[in-house]
Protein backbone atom coordinates (compact mmCIF):
# COMPACT_ATOMS: atom_id res chain seq x y z
CA UNK A 1 0.00 0.00 0.00
CA UNK A 2 1.32 3.58 -1.00
CA UNK A 3 3.17 5.26 2.19
CA UNK A 4 0.90 8.62 2.08
CA UNK A 5 -2.19 7.95 0.49
CA UNK A 6 -5.50 6.30 2.86
CA UNK A 7 -7.18 3.63 0.83
CA UNK A 8 -10.52 1.97 1.98
CA UNK A 9 -10.94 -1.50 -0.13
CA UNK A 10 -14.27 -1.51 -1.67
CA UNK A 11 -16.97 -3.15 -3.62
CA UNK A 12 -16.96 -3.88 -7.31
CA UNK A 13 -20.23 -4.18 -8.58
CA UNK A 14 -20.87 -4.34 -12.68
CA UNK A 15 -24.27 -3.00 -14.09
CA UNK A 16 -25.18 -3.28 -17.83
CA UNK A 17 -28.62 -2.84 -19.74
CA UNK A 18 -30.19 -5.54 -18.37
CA UNK A 19 -29.85 -4.30 -14.67
CA UNK A 20 -29.45 -0.47 -15.52
CA UNK A 21 -32.66 -0.14 -13.44
CA UNK A 22 -31.25 -1.20 -10.35
CA UNK A 23 -28.86 2.15 -10.37
CA UNK A 24 -29.98 3.50 -7.51
CA UNK A 25 -29.05 7.16 -8.56
CA UNK A 26 -30.77 6.83 -11.84
CA UNK A 27 -34.35 7.05 -9.81
CA UNK A 28 -33.65 10.96 -10.16
CA UNK A 29 -34.38 10.53 -13.49
CA UNK A 30 -38.01 9.22 -15.50
CA UNK A 31 -39.14 6.42 -16.60
CA UNK A 32 -39.13 7.20 -20.33
CA UNK A 33 -35.54 8.97 -19.94
CA UNK A 34 -34.12 5.66 -18.63
CA UNK A 35 -36.10 3.90 -21.30
CA UNK A 36 -34.20 5.88 -23.84
CA UNK A 37 -30.90 5.07 -22.02
CA UNK A 38 -31.84 1.41 -22.55
CA UNK A 39 -32.68 2.07 -25.99
CA UNK A 40 -29.29 3.63 -26.50
CA UNK A 41 -27.35 0.69 -24.06
CA UNK A 42 -29.46 -2.19 -26.64
CA UNK A 43 -27.21 -0.54 -29.73
CA UNK A 44 -23.85 0.41 -28.14
CA UNK A 45 -22.07 -1.02 -25.20
CA UNK A 46 -23.10 0.09 -22.15
CA UNK A 47 -21.22 -1.55 -18.73
CA UNK A 48 -20.21 0.65 -15.63
CA UNK A 49 -19.03 -0.26 -12.53
CA UNK A 50 -19.93 1.18 -8.51
CA UNK A 51 -16.69 2.68 -8.26
CA UNK A 52 -17.15 5.02 -11.50
CA UNK A 53 -21.25 5.55 -9.89
CA UNK A 54 -20.07 6.29 -6.50
CA UNK A 55 -16.72 7.81 -6.86
CA UNK A 56 -16.47 9.64 -10.31
CA UNK A 57 -19.63 11.13 -11.25
CA UNK A 58 -21.35 14.15 -9.60
CA UNK A 59 -25.03 13.20 -9.68
CA UNK A 60 -25.72 17.16 -8.88
CA UNK A 61 -24.35 17.46 -12.34
CA UNK A 62 -26.60 14.83 -14.22
CA UNK A 63 -26.77 14.89 -17.29
CA UNK A 64 -24.21 17.58 -17.95
CA UNK A 65 -21.57 15.68 -15.50
CA UNK A 66 -18.67 14.59 -17.50
CA UNK A 67 -18.40 11.18 -16.29
CA UNK A 68 -21.65 10.81 -16.91
CA UNK A 69 -21.78 11.36 -20.02
CA UNK A 70 -18.95 9.13 -20.71
CA UNK A 71 -20.09 6.21 -19.11
CA UNK A 72 -23.49 6.18 -19.33
CA UNK A 73 -26.03 6.21 -22.98
CA UNK A 74 -26.29 9.69 -24.09
CA UNK A 75 -29.75 9.70 -26.07
CA UNK A 76 -28.02 11.76 -28.78
CA UNK A 77 -25.67 9.24 -29.40
CA UNK A 78 -28.65 7.37 -31.96
CA UNK A 79 -30.57 9.68 -34.46
CA UNK A 80 -33.81 10.42 -33.77
CA UNK A 81 -35.59 7.78 -35.94
CA UNK A 82 -33.16 5.22 -34.52
CA UNK A 83 -33.77 6.13 -30.98
CA UNK A 84 -37.74 6.26 -31.33
CA UNK A 85 -37.63 2.40 -33.04
CA UNK A 86 -35.48 1.09 -30.29
CA UNK A 87 -37.70 2.83 -27.76
CA UNK A 88 -40.58 1.42 -29.85
CA UNK A 89 -39.47 -2.03 -29.87
CA UNK A 90 -38.54 -1.92 -25.80
CA UNK A 91 -42.19 -0.45 -25.04
CA UNK A 92 -43.95 -3.25 -26.94
CA UNK A 93 -42.06 -5.83 -25.09
CA UNK A 94 -40.94 -6.91 -28.62
CA UNK A 95 -38.91 -10.33 -28.99
CA UNK A 96 -35.20 -10.60 -28.24
CA UNK A 97 -34.26 -11.11 -32.00
CA UNK A 98 -36.45 -8.05 -33.34
CA UNK A 99 -34.30 -5.85 -30.80
CA UNK A 100 -31.24 -7.28 -32.57
CA UNK A 101 -31.68 -7.20 -35.79
CA UNK A 102 -32.51 -3.96 -35.54
CA UNK A 103 -29.74 -2.86 -33.49
CA UNK A 104 -27.43 -4.81 -36.16
CA UNK A 105 -29.03 -2.50 -38.41
CA UNK A 106 -28.18 0.65 -36.92
CA UNK A 107 -24.97 -0.80 -35.71
CA UNK A 108 -23.80 -1.48 -39.52
CA UNK A 109 -24.30 2.15 -40.24
CA UNK A 110 -22.01 3.45 -38.22
CA UNK A 111 -18.47 2.79 -40.24
CA UNK A 112 -17.92 -0.05 -37.27
CA UNK A 113 -14.27 -0.65 -38.73
CA UNK A 114 -12.37 2.42 -39.96
CA UNK A 115 -8.95 3.12 -41.04
CA UNK A 116 -8.51 -0.39 -42.87
CA UNK A 117 -7.54 -1.89 -39.44
CA UNK A 118 -8.66 -5.57 -40.78
CA UNK A 119 -7.76 -5.02 -44.09
CA UNK A 120 -4.29 -3.93 -43.34
CA UNK A 121 -3.13 -4.30 -39.83
CA UNK A 122 -3.41 -8.31 -39.41
CA UNK A 123 0.15 -9.60 -40.07
CA UNK A 124 0.70 -12.99 -41.42
CA UNK A 125 3.05 -15.73 -40.46
CA UNK A 126 4.00 -18.26 -42.61
CA UNK A 127 1.05 -17.17 -45.23
CA UNK A 128 -1.59 -17.23 -42.02
CA UNK A 129 -2.95 -14.25 -40.38
CA UNK A 130 -2.00 -13.79 -36.56
CA UNK A 131 -5.31 -13.57 -35.13
CA UNK A 132 -5.16 -11.14 -32.62
CA UNK A 133 -2.51 -9.16 -33.61
CA UNK A 134 -2.08 -5.91 -35.85
CA UNK A 135 1.17 -4.80 -37.00
CA UNK A 136 0.36 -1.30 -38.98
CA UNK A 137 4.37 0.61 -37.48
CA UNK A 138 7.50 -0.60 -38.04
CA UNK A 139 8.26 -0.91 -34.77
CA UNK A 140 5.48 -1.88 -32.37
CA UNK A 141 2.73 -4.46 -33.12
CA UNK A 142 -0.42 -4.54 -31.03
CA UNK A 143 -1.59 -7.94 -29.28
CA UNK A 144 -5.10 -8.35 -27.96
CA UNK A 145 -5.20 -11.27 -25.81
CA UNK A 146 -8.51 -12.91 -25.70
CA UNK A 147 -8.98 -12.76 -22.19
CA UNK A 148 -8.57 -9.21 -21.94
CA UNK A 149 -11.80 -8.27 -24.06
CA UNK A 150 -14.23 -6.45 -21.84
CA UNK A 151 -13.34 -3.38 -19.69
CA UNK A 152 -14.39 -2.32 -16.19
CA UNK A 153 -16.75 0.10 -17.82
CA UNK A 154 -17.27 1.20 -21.08
CA UNK A 155 -16.56 4.42 -22.49
CA UNK A 156 -19.86 6.09 -24.83
CA UNK A 157 -17.13 7.16 -27.58
CA UNK A 158 -15.15 4.02 -27.69
CA UNK A 159 -14.25 3.60 -31.09
CA UNK A 160 -13.83 -0.38 -30.43
CA UNK A 161 -17.60 -0.43 -29.99
CA UNK A 162 -17.82 -3.29 -32.17
CA UNK A 163 -16.06 -5.55 -30.29
CA UNK A 164 -18.62 -5.55 -27.38
CA UNK A 165 -21.74 -5.81 -29.66
CA UNK A 166 -20.80 -9.09 -30.69
CA UNK A 167 -20.10 -8.18 -34.62
CA UNK A 168 -17.62 -11.17 -34.41
CA UNK A 169 -15.84 -11.02 -37.64
CA UNK A 170 -14.62 -7.68 -36.48
CA UNK A 171 -13.17 -9.32 -32.97
CA UNK A 172 -9.30 -9.25 -33.12
CA UNK A 173 -8.76 -11.79 -30.17
CA UNK A 174 -5.54 -14.35 -29.95
CA UNK A 175 -6.14 -17.17 -27.31
CA UNK A 176 -2.17 -17.65 -26.78
CA UNK A 177 0.84 -15.97 -26.92
CA UNK A 178 2.78 -18.81 -28.89
CA UNK A 179 1.82 -17.23 -32.41
CA UNK A 180 2.82 -13.61 -31.24
CA UNK A 181 6.12 -14.94 -29.66
CA UNK A 182 7.07 -17.14 -33.33
CA UNK A 183 5.97 -14.11 -35.17
CA UNK A 184 8.08 -11.30 -33.30
CA UNK A 185 10.99 -14.00 -33.50
CA UNK A 186 10.76 -13.47 -37.38
CA UNK A 187 10.43 -9.61 -36.39
CA UNK A 188 13.60 -8.00 -35.35
CA UNK A 189 12.15 -4.76 -36.36
CA UNK A 190 9.61 -4.88 -34.53
CA UNK A 191 11.09 -3.36 -30.67
CA UNK A 192 7.87 -2.16 -28.41
CA UNK A 193 4.37 -4.40 -27.97
CA UNK A 194 1.72 -3.11 -26.67
CA UNK A 195 -0.89 -5.12 -25.21
CA UNK A 196 -5.00 -4.04 -25.96
CA UNK A 197 -8.24 -4.52 -25.99
CA UNK A 198 -10.74 -4.09 -24.84
CA UNK A 199 -8.45 -3.62 -21.61
CA UNK A 200 -5.60 -5.89 -20.83
CA UNK A 201 -6.37 -5.08 -16.89
CA UNK A 202 -9.46 -7.18 -16.78
CA UNK A 203 -7.36 -10.39 -17.38
CA UNK A 204 -6.05 -11.72 -13.89
CA UNK A 205 -2.13 -11.32 -12.95
CA UNK A 206 -1.58 -15.12 -13.56
CA UNK A 207 -3.11 -14.87 -16.84
CA UNK A 208 -1.52 -11.52 -18.04
CA UNK A 209 1.37 -13.34 -17.10
CA UNK A 210 1.50 -16.05 -19.52
CA UNK A 211 1.52 -12.96 -21.93
CA UNK A 212 4.60 -10.98 -20.85
CA UNK A 213 7.02 -13.45 -19.79
CA UNK A 214 7.69 -15.32 -22.76
CA UNK A 215 8.57 -11.79 -24.34
CA UNK A 216 11.92 -11.34 -21.73
CA UNK A 217 13.38 -14.46 -23.18
CA UNK A 218 17.06 -13.66 -24.79
CA UNK A 219 15.81 -14.37 -28.18
CA UNK A 220 13.32 -11.37 -28.04
CA UNK A 221 15.65 -8.47 -26.77
CA UNK A 222 14.98 -7.01 -29.43
CA UNK A 223 11.85 -5.90 -27.79
CA UNK A 224 12.90 -3.27 -25.65
CA UNK A 225 9.62 -1.93 -24.30
CA UNK A 226 6.18 -3.68 -23.39
CA UNK A 227 3.28 -1.12 -23.09
CA UNK A 228 0.08 -1.62 -21.23
CA UNK A 229 -3.17 0.16 -23.04
CA UNK A 230 -5.58 0.34 -20.22
CA UNK A 231 -8.20 2.31 -18.29
CA UNK A 232 -8.61 0.37 -15.38
CA UNK A 233 -6.21 3.08 -13.80
CA UNK A 234 -9.17 5.63 -14.15
CA UNK A 235 -12.24 2.82 -13.96
CA UNK A 236 -10.90 0.83 -11.27
CA UNK A 237 -7.76 1.75 -9.86
CA UNK A 238 -8.14 -1.09 -7.15
CA UNK A 239 -6.87 -3.46 -9.64
CA UNK A 240 -3.64 -2.08 -8.96
CA UNK A 241 -3.97 -1.21 -5.43
CA UNK A 242 -6.44 -3.58 -3.30
CA UNK A 243 -7.53 -6.33 -6.24
CA UNK A 244 -6.35 -10.11 -4.81
CA UNK A 245 -3.61 -10.34 -7.27
CA UNK A 246 -2.86 -6.71 -7.13
CA UNK A 247 0.54 -7.22 -5.66
CA UNK A 248 1.22 -10.21 -7.87
CA UNK A 249 0.68 -7.56 -11.01
CA UNK A 250 3.30 -5.40 -8.84
CA UNK A 251 5.63 -8.11 -8.86
CA UNK A 252 5.41 -8.53 -12.53
CA UNK A 253 6.32 -5.28 -13.58
CA UNK A 254 9.10 -5.21 -11.06
CA UNK A 255 10.24 -8.28 -13.19
CA UNK A 256 10.21 -6.28 -16.57
CA UNK A 257 11.95 -3.45 -15.55
CA UNK A 258 14.41 -5.60 -13.74
CA UNK A 259 14.76 -7.52 -17.30
CA UNK A 260 16.22 -4.68 -18.97
CA UNK A 261 12.88 -3.96 -20.59
CA UNK A 262 10.49 -0.38 -20.71
CA UNK A 263 7.31 -0.83 -19.03
CA UNK A 264 4.79 1.43 -19.73
CA UNK A 265 0.86 2.01 -18.40
CA UNK A 266 -0.42 4.32 -21.21
CA UNK A 267 -3.12 5.16 -19.08
CA UNK A 268 -6.49 6.10 -20.76
CA UNK A 269 -7.69 9.98 -18.76
CA UNK A 270 -10.39 11.40 -19.74
CA UNK A 271 -11.01 13.91 -17.17
CA UNK A 272 -9.30 15.20 -14.27
CA UNK A 273 -11.33 14.28 -11.37
CA UNK A 274 -10.34 10.45 -12.35
CA UNK A 275 -6.90 11.74 -11.07
CA UNK A 276 -8.59 13.58 -7.57
CA UNK A 277 -9.88 10.13 -5.75
CA UNK A 278 -7.62 8.44 -3.16
CA UNK A 279 -7.20 5.15 -4.87
CA UNK A 280 -6.75 6.17 -8.44
CA UNK A 281 -3.70 8.56 -6.91
CA UNK A 282 -2.49 5.45 -4.97
CA UNK A 283 -2.82 3.18 -8.17
CA UNK A 284 -0.32 5.82 -10.22
CA UNK A 285 2.02 5.92 -6.82
CA UNK A 286 2.25 1.96 -7.06
CA UNK A 287 2.62 1.09 -10.61
CA UNK A 288 5.64 3.78 -10.70
CA UNK A 289 7.25 2.21 -7.03
CA UNK A 290 6.95 -0.98 -9.33
CA UNK A 291 9.43 0.81 -12.20
CA UNK A 292 6.94 1.39 -14.54
CA UNK A 293 6.16 4.18 -16.37
CA UNK A 294 2.80 6.05 -16.54
CA UNK A 295 1.90 7.86 -19.34
CA UNK A 296 -1.27 9.48 -20.37
CA UNK A 297 -3.70 9.63 -23.53
CA UNK A 298 -7.18 10.30 -24.06
CA UNK A 299 -9.44 11.56 -26.87
CA UNK A 300 -10.69 15.14 -27.43
CA UNK A 301 -14.37 14.65 -26.51
CA UNK A 302 -17.36 16.87 -26.87
CA UNK A 303 -19.59 17.24 -23.45
CA UNK A 304 -16.86 15.17 -21.39
CA UNK A 305 -13.42 17.46 -21.87
CA UNK A 306 -14.15 19.88 -24.80
CA UNK A 307 -12.25 23.30 -23.44
CA UNK A 308 -8.95 23.86 -22.49
CA UNK A 309 -9.11 23.94 -18.34
CA UNK A 310 -10.16 20.70 -18.28
CA UNK A 311 -6.97 19.44 -20.38
CA UNK A 312 -4.77 21.85 -18.57
CA UNK A 313 -5.90 21.00 -15.19
CA UNK A 314 -5.35 16.89 -16.26
CA UNK A 315 -1.67 17.43 -17.74
CA UNK A 316 -1.18 19.35 -14.37
CA UNK A 317 -2.27 16.62 -12.11
CA UNK A 318 -0.78 14.44 -14.24
CA UNK A 319 3.09 15.63 -13.76
CA UNK A 320 2.08 16.38 -9.81
CA UNK A 321 1.64 12.64 -9.54
CA UNK A 322 4.94 11.63 -11.64
CA UNK A 323 2.58 10.36 -14.88
CA UNK A 324 3.79 12.12 -18.51
CA UNK A 325 1.22 13.45 -20.40
CA UNK A 326 1.64 11.88 -23.93
CA UNK A 327 -1.75 12.48 -26.16
CA UNK A 328 -4.52 14.50 -27.10
CA UNK A 329 -6.44 12.15 -29.99
CA UNK A 330 -9.20 13.17 -32.38
CA UNK A 331 -12.44 11.00 -31.67
CA UNK A 332 -12.21 8.52 -34.65
CA UNK A 333 -14.43 8.16 -37.57
CA UNK A 334 -16.72 5.38 -35.88
CA UNK A 335 -19.70 4.98 -34.03
CA UNK A 336 -21.84 7.95 -31.99
CA UNK A 337 -19.20 10.06 -33.10
CA UNK A 338 -21.57 12.47 -34.27
CA UNK A 339 -22.80 13.62 -30.78
CA UNK A 340 -19.21 13.26 -29.36
CA UNK A 341 -16.80 15.05 -32.30
CA UNK A 342 -14.88 18.01 -31.84
CA UNK A 343 -13.79 20.03 -35.32
CA UNK A 344 -10.43 19.88 -35.97
CA UNK A 345 -9.94 23.83 -36.01
CA UNK A 346 -11.65 23.51 -32.75
CA UNK A 347 -9.40 21.05 -31.17
CA UNK A 348 -5.83 22.58 -32.21
CA UNK A 349 -7.41 26.02 -30.62
CA UNK A 350 -8.14 23.62 -27.40
CA UNK A 351 -5.03 21.67 -27.28
CA UNK A 352 -3.18 24.85 -27.80
CA UNK A 353 -4.82 26.96 -25.15
CA UNK A 354 -4.03 24.06 -22.75
CA UNK A 355 -0.98 23.98 -23.89
CA UNK A 356 -0.11 27.42 -23.42
CA UNK A 357 -1.67 27.29 -19.30
CA UNK A 358 0.93 24.37 -18.96
CA UNK A 359 5.15 24.09 -17.74
CA UNK A 360 7.35 22.57 -20.21
CA UNK A 361 7.40 19.78 -18.03
CA UNK A 362 3.53 19.15 -19.44
CA UNK A 363 4.76 19.66 -22.80
CA UNK A 364 5.49 15.87 -23.55
CA UNK A 365 2.40 15.86 -25.16
CA UNK A 366 1.72 15.68 -28.46
CA UNK A 367 -2.11 16.59 -30.31
CA UNK A 368 -4.48 16.94 -31.56
CA UNK A 369 -3.55 13.32 -33.45
CA UNK A 370 -5.72 11.66 -35.50
CA UNK A 371 -4.86 7.96 -36.21
CA UNK A 372 -6.08 7.41 -39.62
CA UNK A 373 -5.45 5.14 -42.44
CA UNK A 374 -1.68 6.29 -43.96
CA UNK A 375 -0.85 6.95 -40.37
CA UNK A 376 -0.89 8.94 -37.09
CA UNK A 377 -1.78 12.75 -38.24
CA UNK A 378 -0.99 15.55 -36.13
CA UNK A 379 -2.56 18.85 -36.76
CA UNK A 380 0.87 20.77 -35.93
CA UNK A 381 -0.43 24.35 -36.55
CA UNK A 382 -2.92 26.67 -38.71
CA UNK A 383 -1.00 29.00 -41.03
CA UNK A 384 -0.64 31.43 -43.52
CA UNK A 385 0.69 30.00 -46.85
CA UNK A 386 1.13 31.64 -49.72
CA UNK A 387 -2.18 33.83 -48.90
CA UNK A 388 -3.68 31.23 -47.94
CA UNK A 389 -5.08 29.38 -44.35
CA UNK A 390 -4.01 26.21 -43.93
CA UNK A 391 -3.92 23.25 -41.71
CA UNK A 392 -0.16 22.30 -41.07
CA UNK A 393 -0.08 18.28 -40.50
CA UNK A 394 2.50 16.16 -39.83
CA UNK A 395 3.00 12.59 -39.79
CA UNK A 396 4.05 11.30 -36.37
CA UNK A 397 3.87 7.61 -37.43
CA UNK A 398 3.28 6.36 -40.96
CA UNK A 399 2.69 3.17 -42.97
CA UNK A 400 5.63 4.06 -44.55
CA UNK A 401 8.31 4.61 -41.73
CA UNK A 402 9.81 7.50 -44.37
CA UNK A 403 6.59 9.48 -43.81
CA UNK A 404 7.28 10.27 -39.67
CA UNK A 405 7.86 13.56 -39.28
CA UNK A 406 7.13 14.93 -42.30
CA UNK A 407 4.59 17.52 -43.03
CA UNK A 408 2.04 18.31 -45.59
CA UNK A 409 -0.58 21.27 -46.03
CA UNK A 410 -4.63 21.00 -45.99
CA UNK A 411 -7.01 23.74 -47.17
CA UNK A 412 -8.31 25.22 -43.77
CA UNK A 413 -11.76 23.97 -42.95
CA UNK A 414 -13.65 25.19 -39.88
CA UNK A 415 -15.91 21.76 -40.27
CA UNK A 416 -13.61 19.33 -41.02
CA UNK A 417 -13.75 16.29 -38.60
CA UNK A 418 -11.00 14.25 -40.12
CA UNK A 419 -8.55 13.50 -42.34
CA UNK A 420 -10.77 12.59 -44.88
CA UNK A 421 -12.49 15.57 -44.54
CA UNK A 422 -9.43 17.73 -45.51
CA UNK A 423 -8.10 18.62 -49.14
CA UNK A 424 -4.53 18.88 -50.05
CA UNK A 425 -4.08 23.01 -49.86
CA UNK A 426 -1.45 23.04 -53.06
CA UNK A 427 -1.78 20.34 -55.00
CA UNK A 428 -4.97 17.77 -56.07
CA UNK A 429 -3.84 14.52 -54.04
CA UNK A 430 -1.24 14.17 -51.19
CA UNK A 431 2.10 13.20 -51.88
CA UNK A 432 1.78 10.25 -49.86
CA UNK A 433 -1.55 9.03 -51.47
CA UNK A 434 -0.44 7.31 -54.52
CA UNK A 435 1.60 4.65 -52.13
CA UNK A 436 -1.40 3.95 -49.78
CA UNK A 437 -3.44 2.95 -52.97
CA UNK A 438 -0.90 0.75 -53.84
CA UNK A 439 -0.36 -0.99 -50.45
CA UNK A 440 -4.31 -1.05 -50.12
CA UNK A 441 -4.45 -2.75 -53.70
CA UNK A 442 -1.44 -5.23 -52.71
CA UNK A 443 -3.32 -6.40 -49.81
CA UNK A 444 -0.26 -5.08 -47.67
CA UNK A 445 -0.42 -6.34 -44.30
CA UNK A 446 2.50 -4.63 -42.30
CA UNK A 447 5.38 -7.05 -43.33
CA UNK A 448 8.61 -4.99 -43.58
CA UNK A 449 10.79 -8.35 -42.92
CA UNK A 450 10.50 -9.30 -46.90
CA UNK A 451 11.41 -6.22 -48.42
CA UNK A 452 13.52 -4.11 -45.73
CA UNK A 453 16.63 -5.66 -43.75
CA UNK A 454 16.87 -3.17 -40.58
CA UNK A 455 19.23 -3.68 -38.36
CA UNK A 456 19.55 -2.97 -34.46
CA UNK A 457 22.65 -0.86 -33.49
CA UNK A 458 23.56 -1.41 -29.92
CA UNK A 459 25.83 1.87 -28.59
CA UNK A 460 28.64 1.62 -25.46
CA UNK A 461 25.82 2.85 -23.08
CA UNK A 462 23.31 -0.21 -24.35
CA UNK A 463 21.01 2.18 -26.19
CA UNK A 464 19.39 0.36 -29.20
CA UNK A 465 18.80 1.99 -32.20
CA UNK A 466 17.29 0.69 -36.35
CA UNK A 467 18.62 1.64 -39.14
CA UNK A 468 18.50 -0.13 -42.82
CA UNK A 469 20.81 -2.38 -43.51
CA UNK A 470 24.24 -1.86 -45.08
CA UNK A 471 23.43 -2.79 -49.46
CA UNK A 472 22.92 -6.59 -50.25
CA UNK A 473 22.64 -7.49 -47.08
CA UNK A 474 19.62 -9.65 -46.46
CA UNK A 475 20.35 -11.20 -42.98
CA UNK A 476 20.29 -9.58 -40.05
CA UNK A 477 23.35 -9.62 -37.93
CA UNK A 478 22.65 -11.12 -35.02
CA UNK A 479 26.17 -10.01 -32.97
CA UNK A 480 24.49 -6.82 -33.61
CA UNK A 481 22.02 -7.96 -30.86
CA UNK A 482 22.12 -6.67 -27.20
CA UNK A 483 23.98 -8.65 -24.60
CA UNK A 484 22.69 -7.93 -21.27
CA UNK A 485 24.55 -8.10 -17.91
S1 LIG B 1 -11.61 1.72 -21.91
FE1 LIG B 1 -10.89 1.87 -24.05
S2 LIG B 1 -11.56 -0.02 -25.03
FE2 LIG B 1 -12.70 0.19 -23.11
S3 LIG B 1 -14.56 1.23 -23.64
FE3 LIG B 1 -13.14 2.83 -23.06
S4 LIG B 1 -12.16 3.46 -24.96
FE4 LIG B 1 -13.16 1.49 -25.34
Amino acid sequence: MPKNIQVTPRTFTVYTEKNIEKIPQLSKFSRDEVLAMRAVANVLPFRVNDYVIDELIDWDRVPDDPMFQLTFPQPGMLKDGELDAMIDLIRKDAPRSDLKAEARRIQLGLNPHPAGQKSMNVPKLEGIEVAGMQHKYRETVLFFPSAGQICHSYCTYCFRWPQFVGLDDMKFAAREADRMIDYLKQHPEVNSVLFTGGDPMVMKTRVFRRYVEPLLQPELDHIVSIRIGTKAMAYWPGRFVTDNDSDDLMRLFDEVHSAGRNISVMAHYSNPVELETPMGQAAVERVRNAGAVVRCQAPLIRHVNDNAETWANMWKRQVTLGAIPYYMFVERDTGPRAYFEVPLGKAFQIFTEAYQKVSGLARTVRGPSMSSTPGKVLIDGIAEVQGKKVYVLKFIQGRNPDWVNQVFFADYDPAARWLDDLKPAFCDRWWWQEELEQMQQEGWTGDWSQDSHIEKRVSDLGHVSFAPAAAGANTLDRNMVLQRP
